[in-house]
This record gives C-alpha cells, sequence and structure tokens, in this order.
C-alpha cells in the first residue's frame, strides 16, 4: 500500500485517540472541582461550628452574670429595708460597708456585661455571614455535582461512539503499522503522530537533523523523530485535515 496513505489513516486514528484523550482528561478533572467545592464547604462548616460553641459560651457568661447582678441587688434592696430597724451605729457602718462592696461587684459585673454582650454581636455577625457562605457553597455543591452526573453521561456516551470510530479506523491500517503506533502510544503522552512543519517536529518542538528532514521529505518510509520518538510527516505531503496534497 501507499506509505502517504498509510500515514493519512494514522492521522485519521490520531484525530479519534486525541478526542479520546481530551473527553477522558475532562472526565478526570470534573470530579476534582466537585471535591475542591466540598472541601471548602467542610472547612467553613468547621468554623461555624466553632463560632456556635463560643456564642453558646458567652450566652451562659452571659446568662450567669444576669442572675448574680439579680440576686446581688436583691441583698441591696434587702439591706436597704433593714438599715431602718437598725441601732448601732457599728452594725449600721458595716452594712454600708457591705451594700458598698456589693455595688461595686455589680457595677464590674455590668462592664463585664457590656463586653460579653459586644463579643457576642460580634460573633453573631460572623455566624450571618458563615451561614450564609456556607449556604451559597452548599447550592454551588449541589449545582456541580448536577453538573457532573450530566457529564460524565453525555461524556461516556460519546466515549463509546469514539471507541467505534477508533475500531474502524484501525481496521484499515497494516498490522505493523498499527503496532508501531500502538507501542508509542503506550509510552508516550498524546499524540502519537505528528507533523514537521518547517523542519521542526510539532510534537516536541526542536528542529529534526536535515538528513531526517530530507529522508522525510522522499516520503518512502515511516519515521520517527529522533529527539521525542513519535512518528512523524511532512506537513507539506497533506492538507490540513490530513488528506494527501
Ligand atoms: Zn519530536
Amino acid at each position: 500500500m501507499n506509505l502517504l496513505k498509510q500515514i493519512e489513516q494514522l492521522i485519521v486514528l490520531q484525530k479519534v485517540d486525541s478526542e479520546i484523550y481530551e473527553l477522558q482528561k475532562k472526565l478526570e478533572e470534573a470530579p476534582r472541582e466537585v471535591s475542591a467545592i466540598k472541601q471548602k464547604l467542610e472547612t467553613q462548616q468547621g468554623q461555624q461550628a466553632q463560632v456556635e460553641e463560643k456564642i453558646s459560651i458567652l450566652r451562659q457568661q452571659e446568662q450567669k452574670l444576669n442572675k448574680e447582678i439579680e440576686e446581688d441587688n436583691d441583698r441591696i434592696k434587702h439591706s436597704k429595708n433593714k438599715l431602718m430597724l437598725v441601732e448601732n451605729s457599728k452594725e449600721y457602718h458595716a452594712m454600708m460597708r457591705e451594700m458598698d462592696n456589693l455595688e461595686k461587684t455589680n457595677r464590674l459585673r455590668e462592664e463585664e456585661k457590656v463586653a460579653v454582650e459586644e463579643d457576642l454581636a460580634a460573633q453573631n455577625n460572623l455566624k450571618a455571614s458563615l451561614d450564609a457562605e456556607v449556604d451559597k457553597l452548599d447550592q454551588e455543591l449541589q449545582e456541580k455535582q448536577r453538573h457532573l452526573d450530566e457529564q460524565l453521561q453525555g461524556a461516556q456516551a460519546k466515549l463509546d461512539e469514539l471507541h467505534k470510530k477508533r475500531q474502524a479506523a484501525t481496521q484499515e491500517i497494516p498490522q505493523p503499522i498499527l503496532s508501531r503506533y500502538e507501542f508509542i502510544r503506550s509510552r508516550l503522552s498524546n499524540p502519537v503522530i505528528v507533523s514537521v512543519d518547517n523542519g521542526v517536529c510539532n510534537g516536541c518542538h526542536i528542529s529534526i537533523p536535515p538528513q531526517s528532514f530530507l529522508e522525510l521529505q522522499k516520503g518512502e518510509q515511516i519515521l520517527s523523530c529522533p529527539n521525542c520518538q513519535r512518528l512523524i510527516f511532512w506537513d507539506n505531503h497533506f492538507t490540513e485535515n490530513g488528506e494527501q496534497n
């Protein structure tokens, strides 16, 4: 069979293989996007749990302060009532001191309460923005997951079709040449067969030696690029569609 005809068939096969290659690359990358969002969501949910824990502690502190303030206020009120009944001044002064102390303690508690409430407000704000972020990511995740499922289904159908096309393409190619192609395909990244354009290999983008280029132009055998080992053809022999000129 005409050598250029064989190369032409290899170019057809290469086109199918490139499509398979691109599709498989997409299929590998697609779930990565989903798992990246999943990971981001889990991080945010972790922060959300931490903030909720802080809020719960601050609320307990607030309740405790309120209770203590109320109890001491009751004590002060009680002492004030008792003050009227006191007869000696020593007891009177002792009670006044006690009331002073209670009032001082409560003032400190009120200050602490203000600080706790400020903290609480800040944490609540943080929680609100985290909640919104988590909701957004959750929605994005569901959408991407749905999209991925559709993509996978579509890609699988397309892959089946391409494998049929590949099967048909290989049947046209003489066995030894197909074996050479498959051998290279199993060892190098796509593509297997590339054009040489102005003496430069389109697989590795390095000039091939002038002697090899002359051989290539004769079109008497299927050559490999001395640098990357891919099968090469002279682009002047073929049109852009891979048909013989
Ligand atoms: Zn090369």
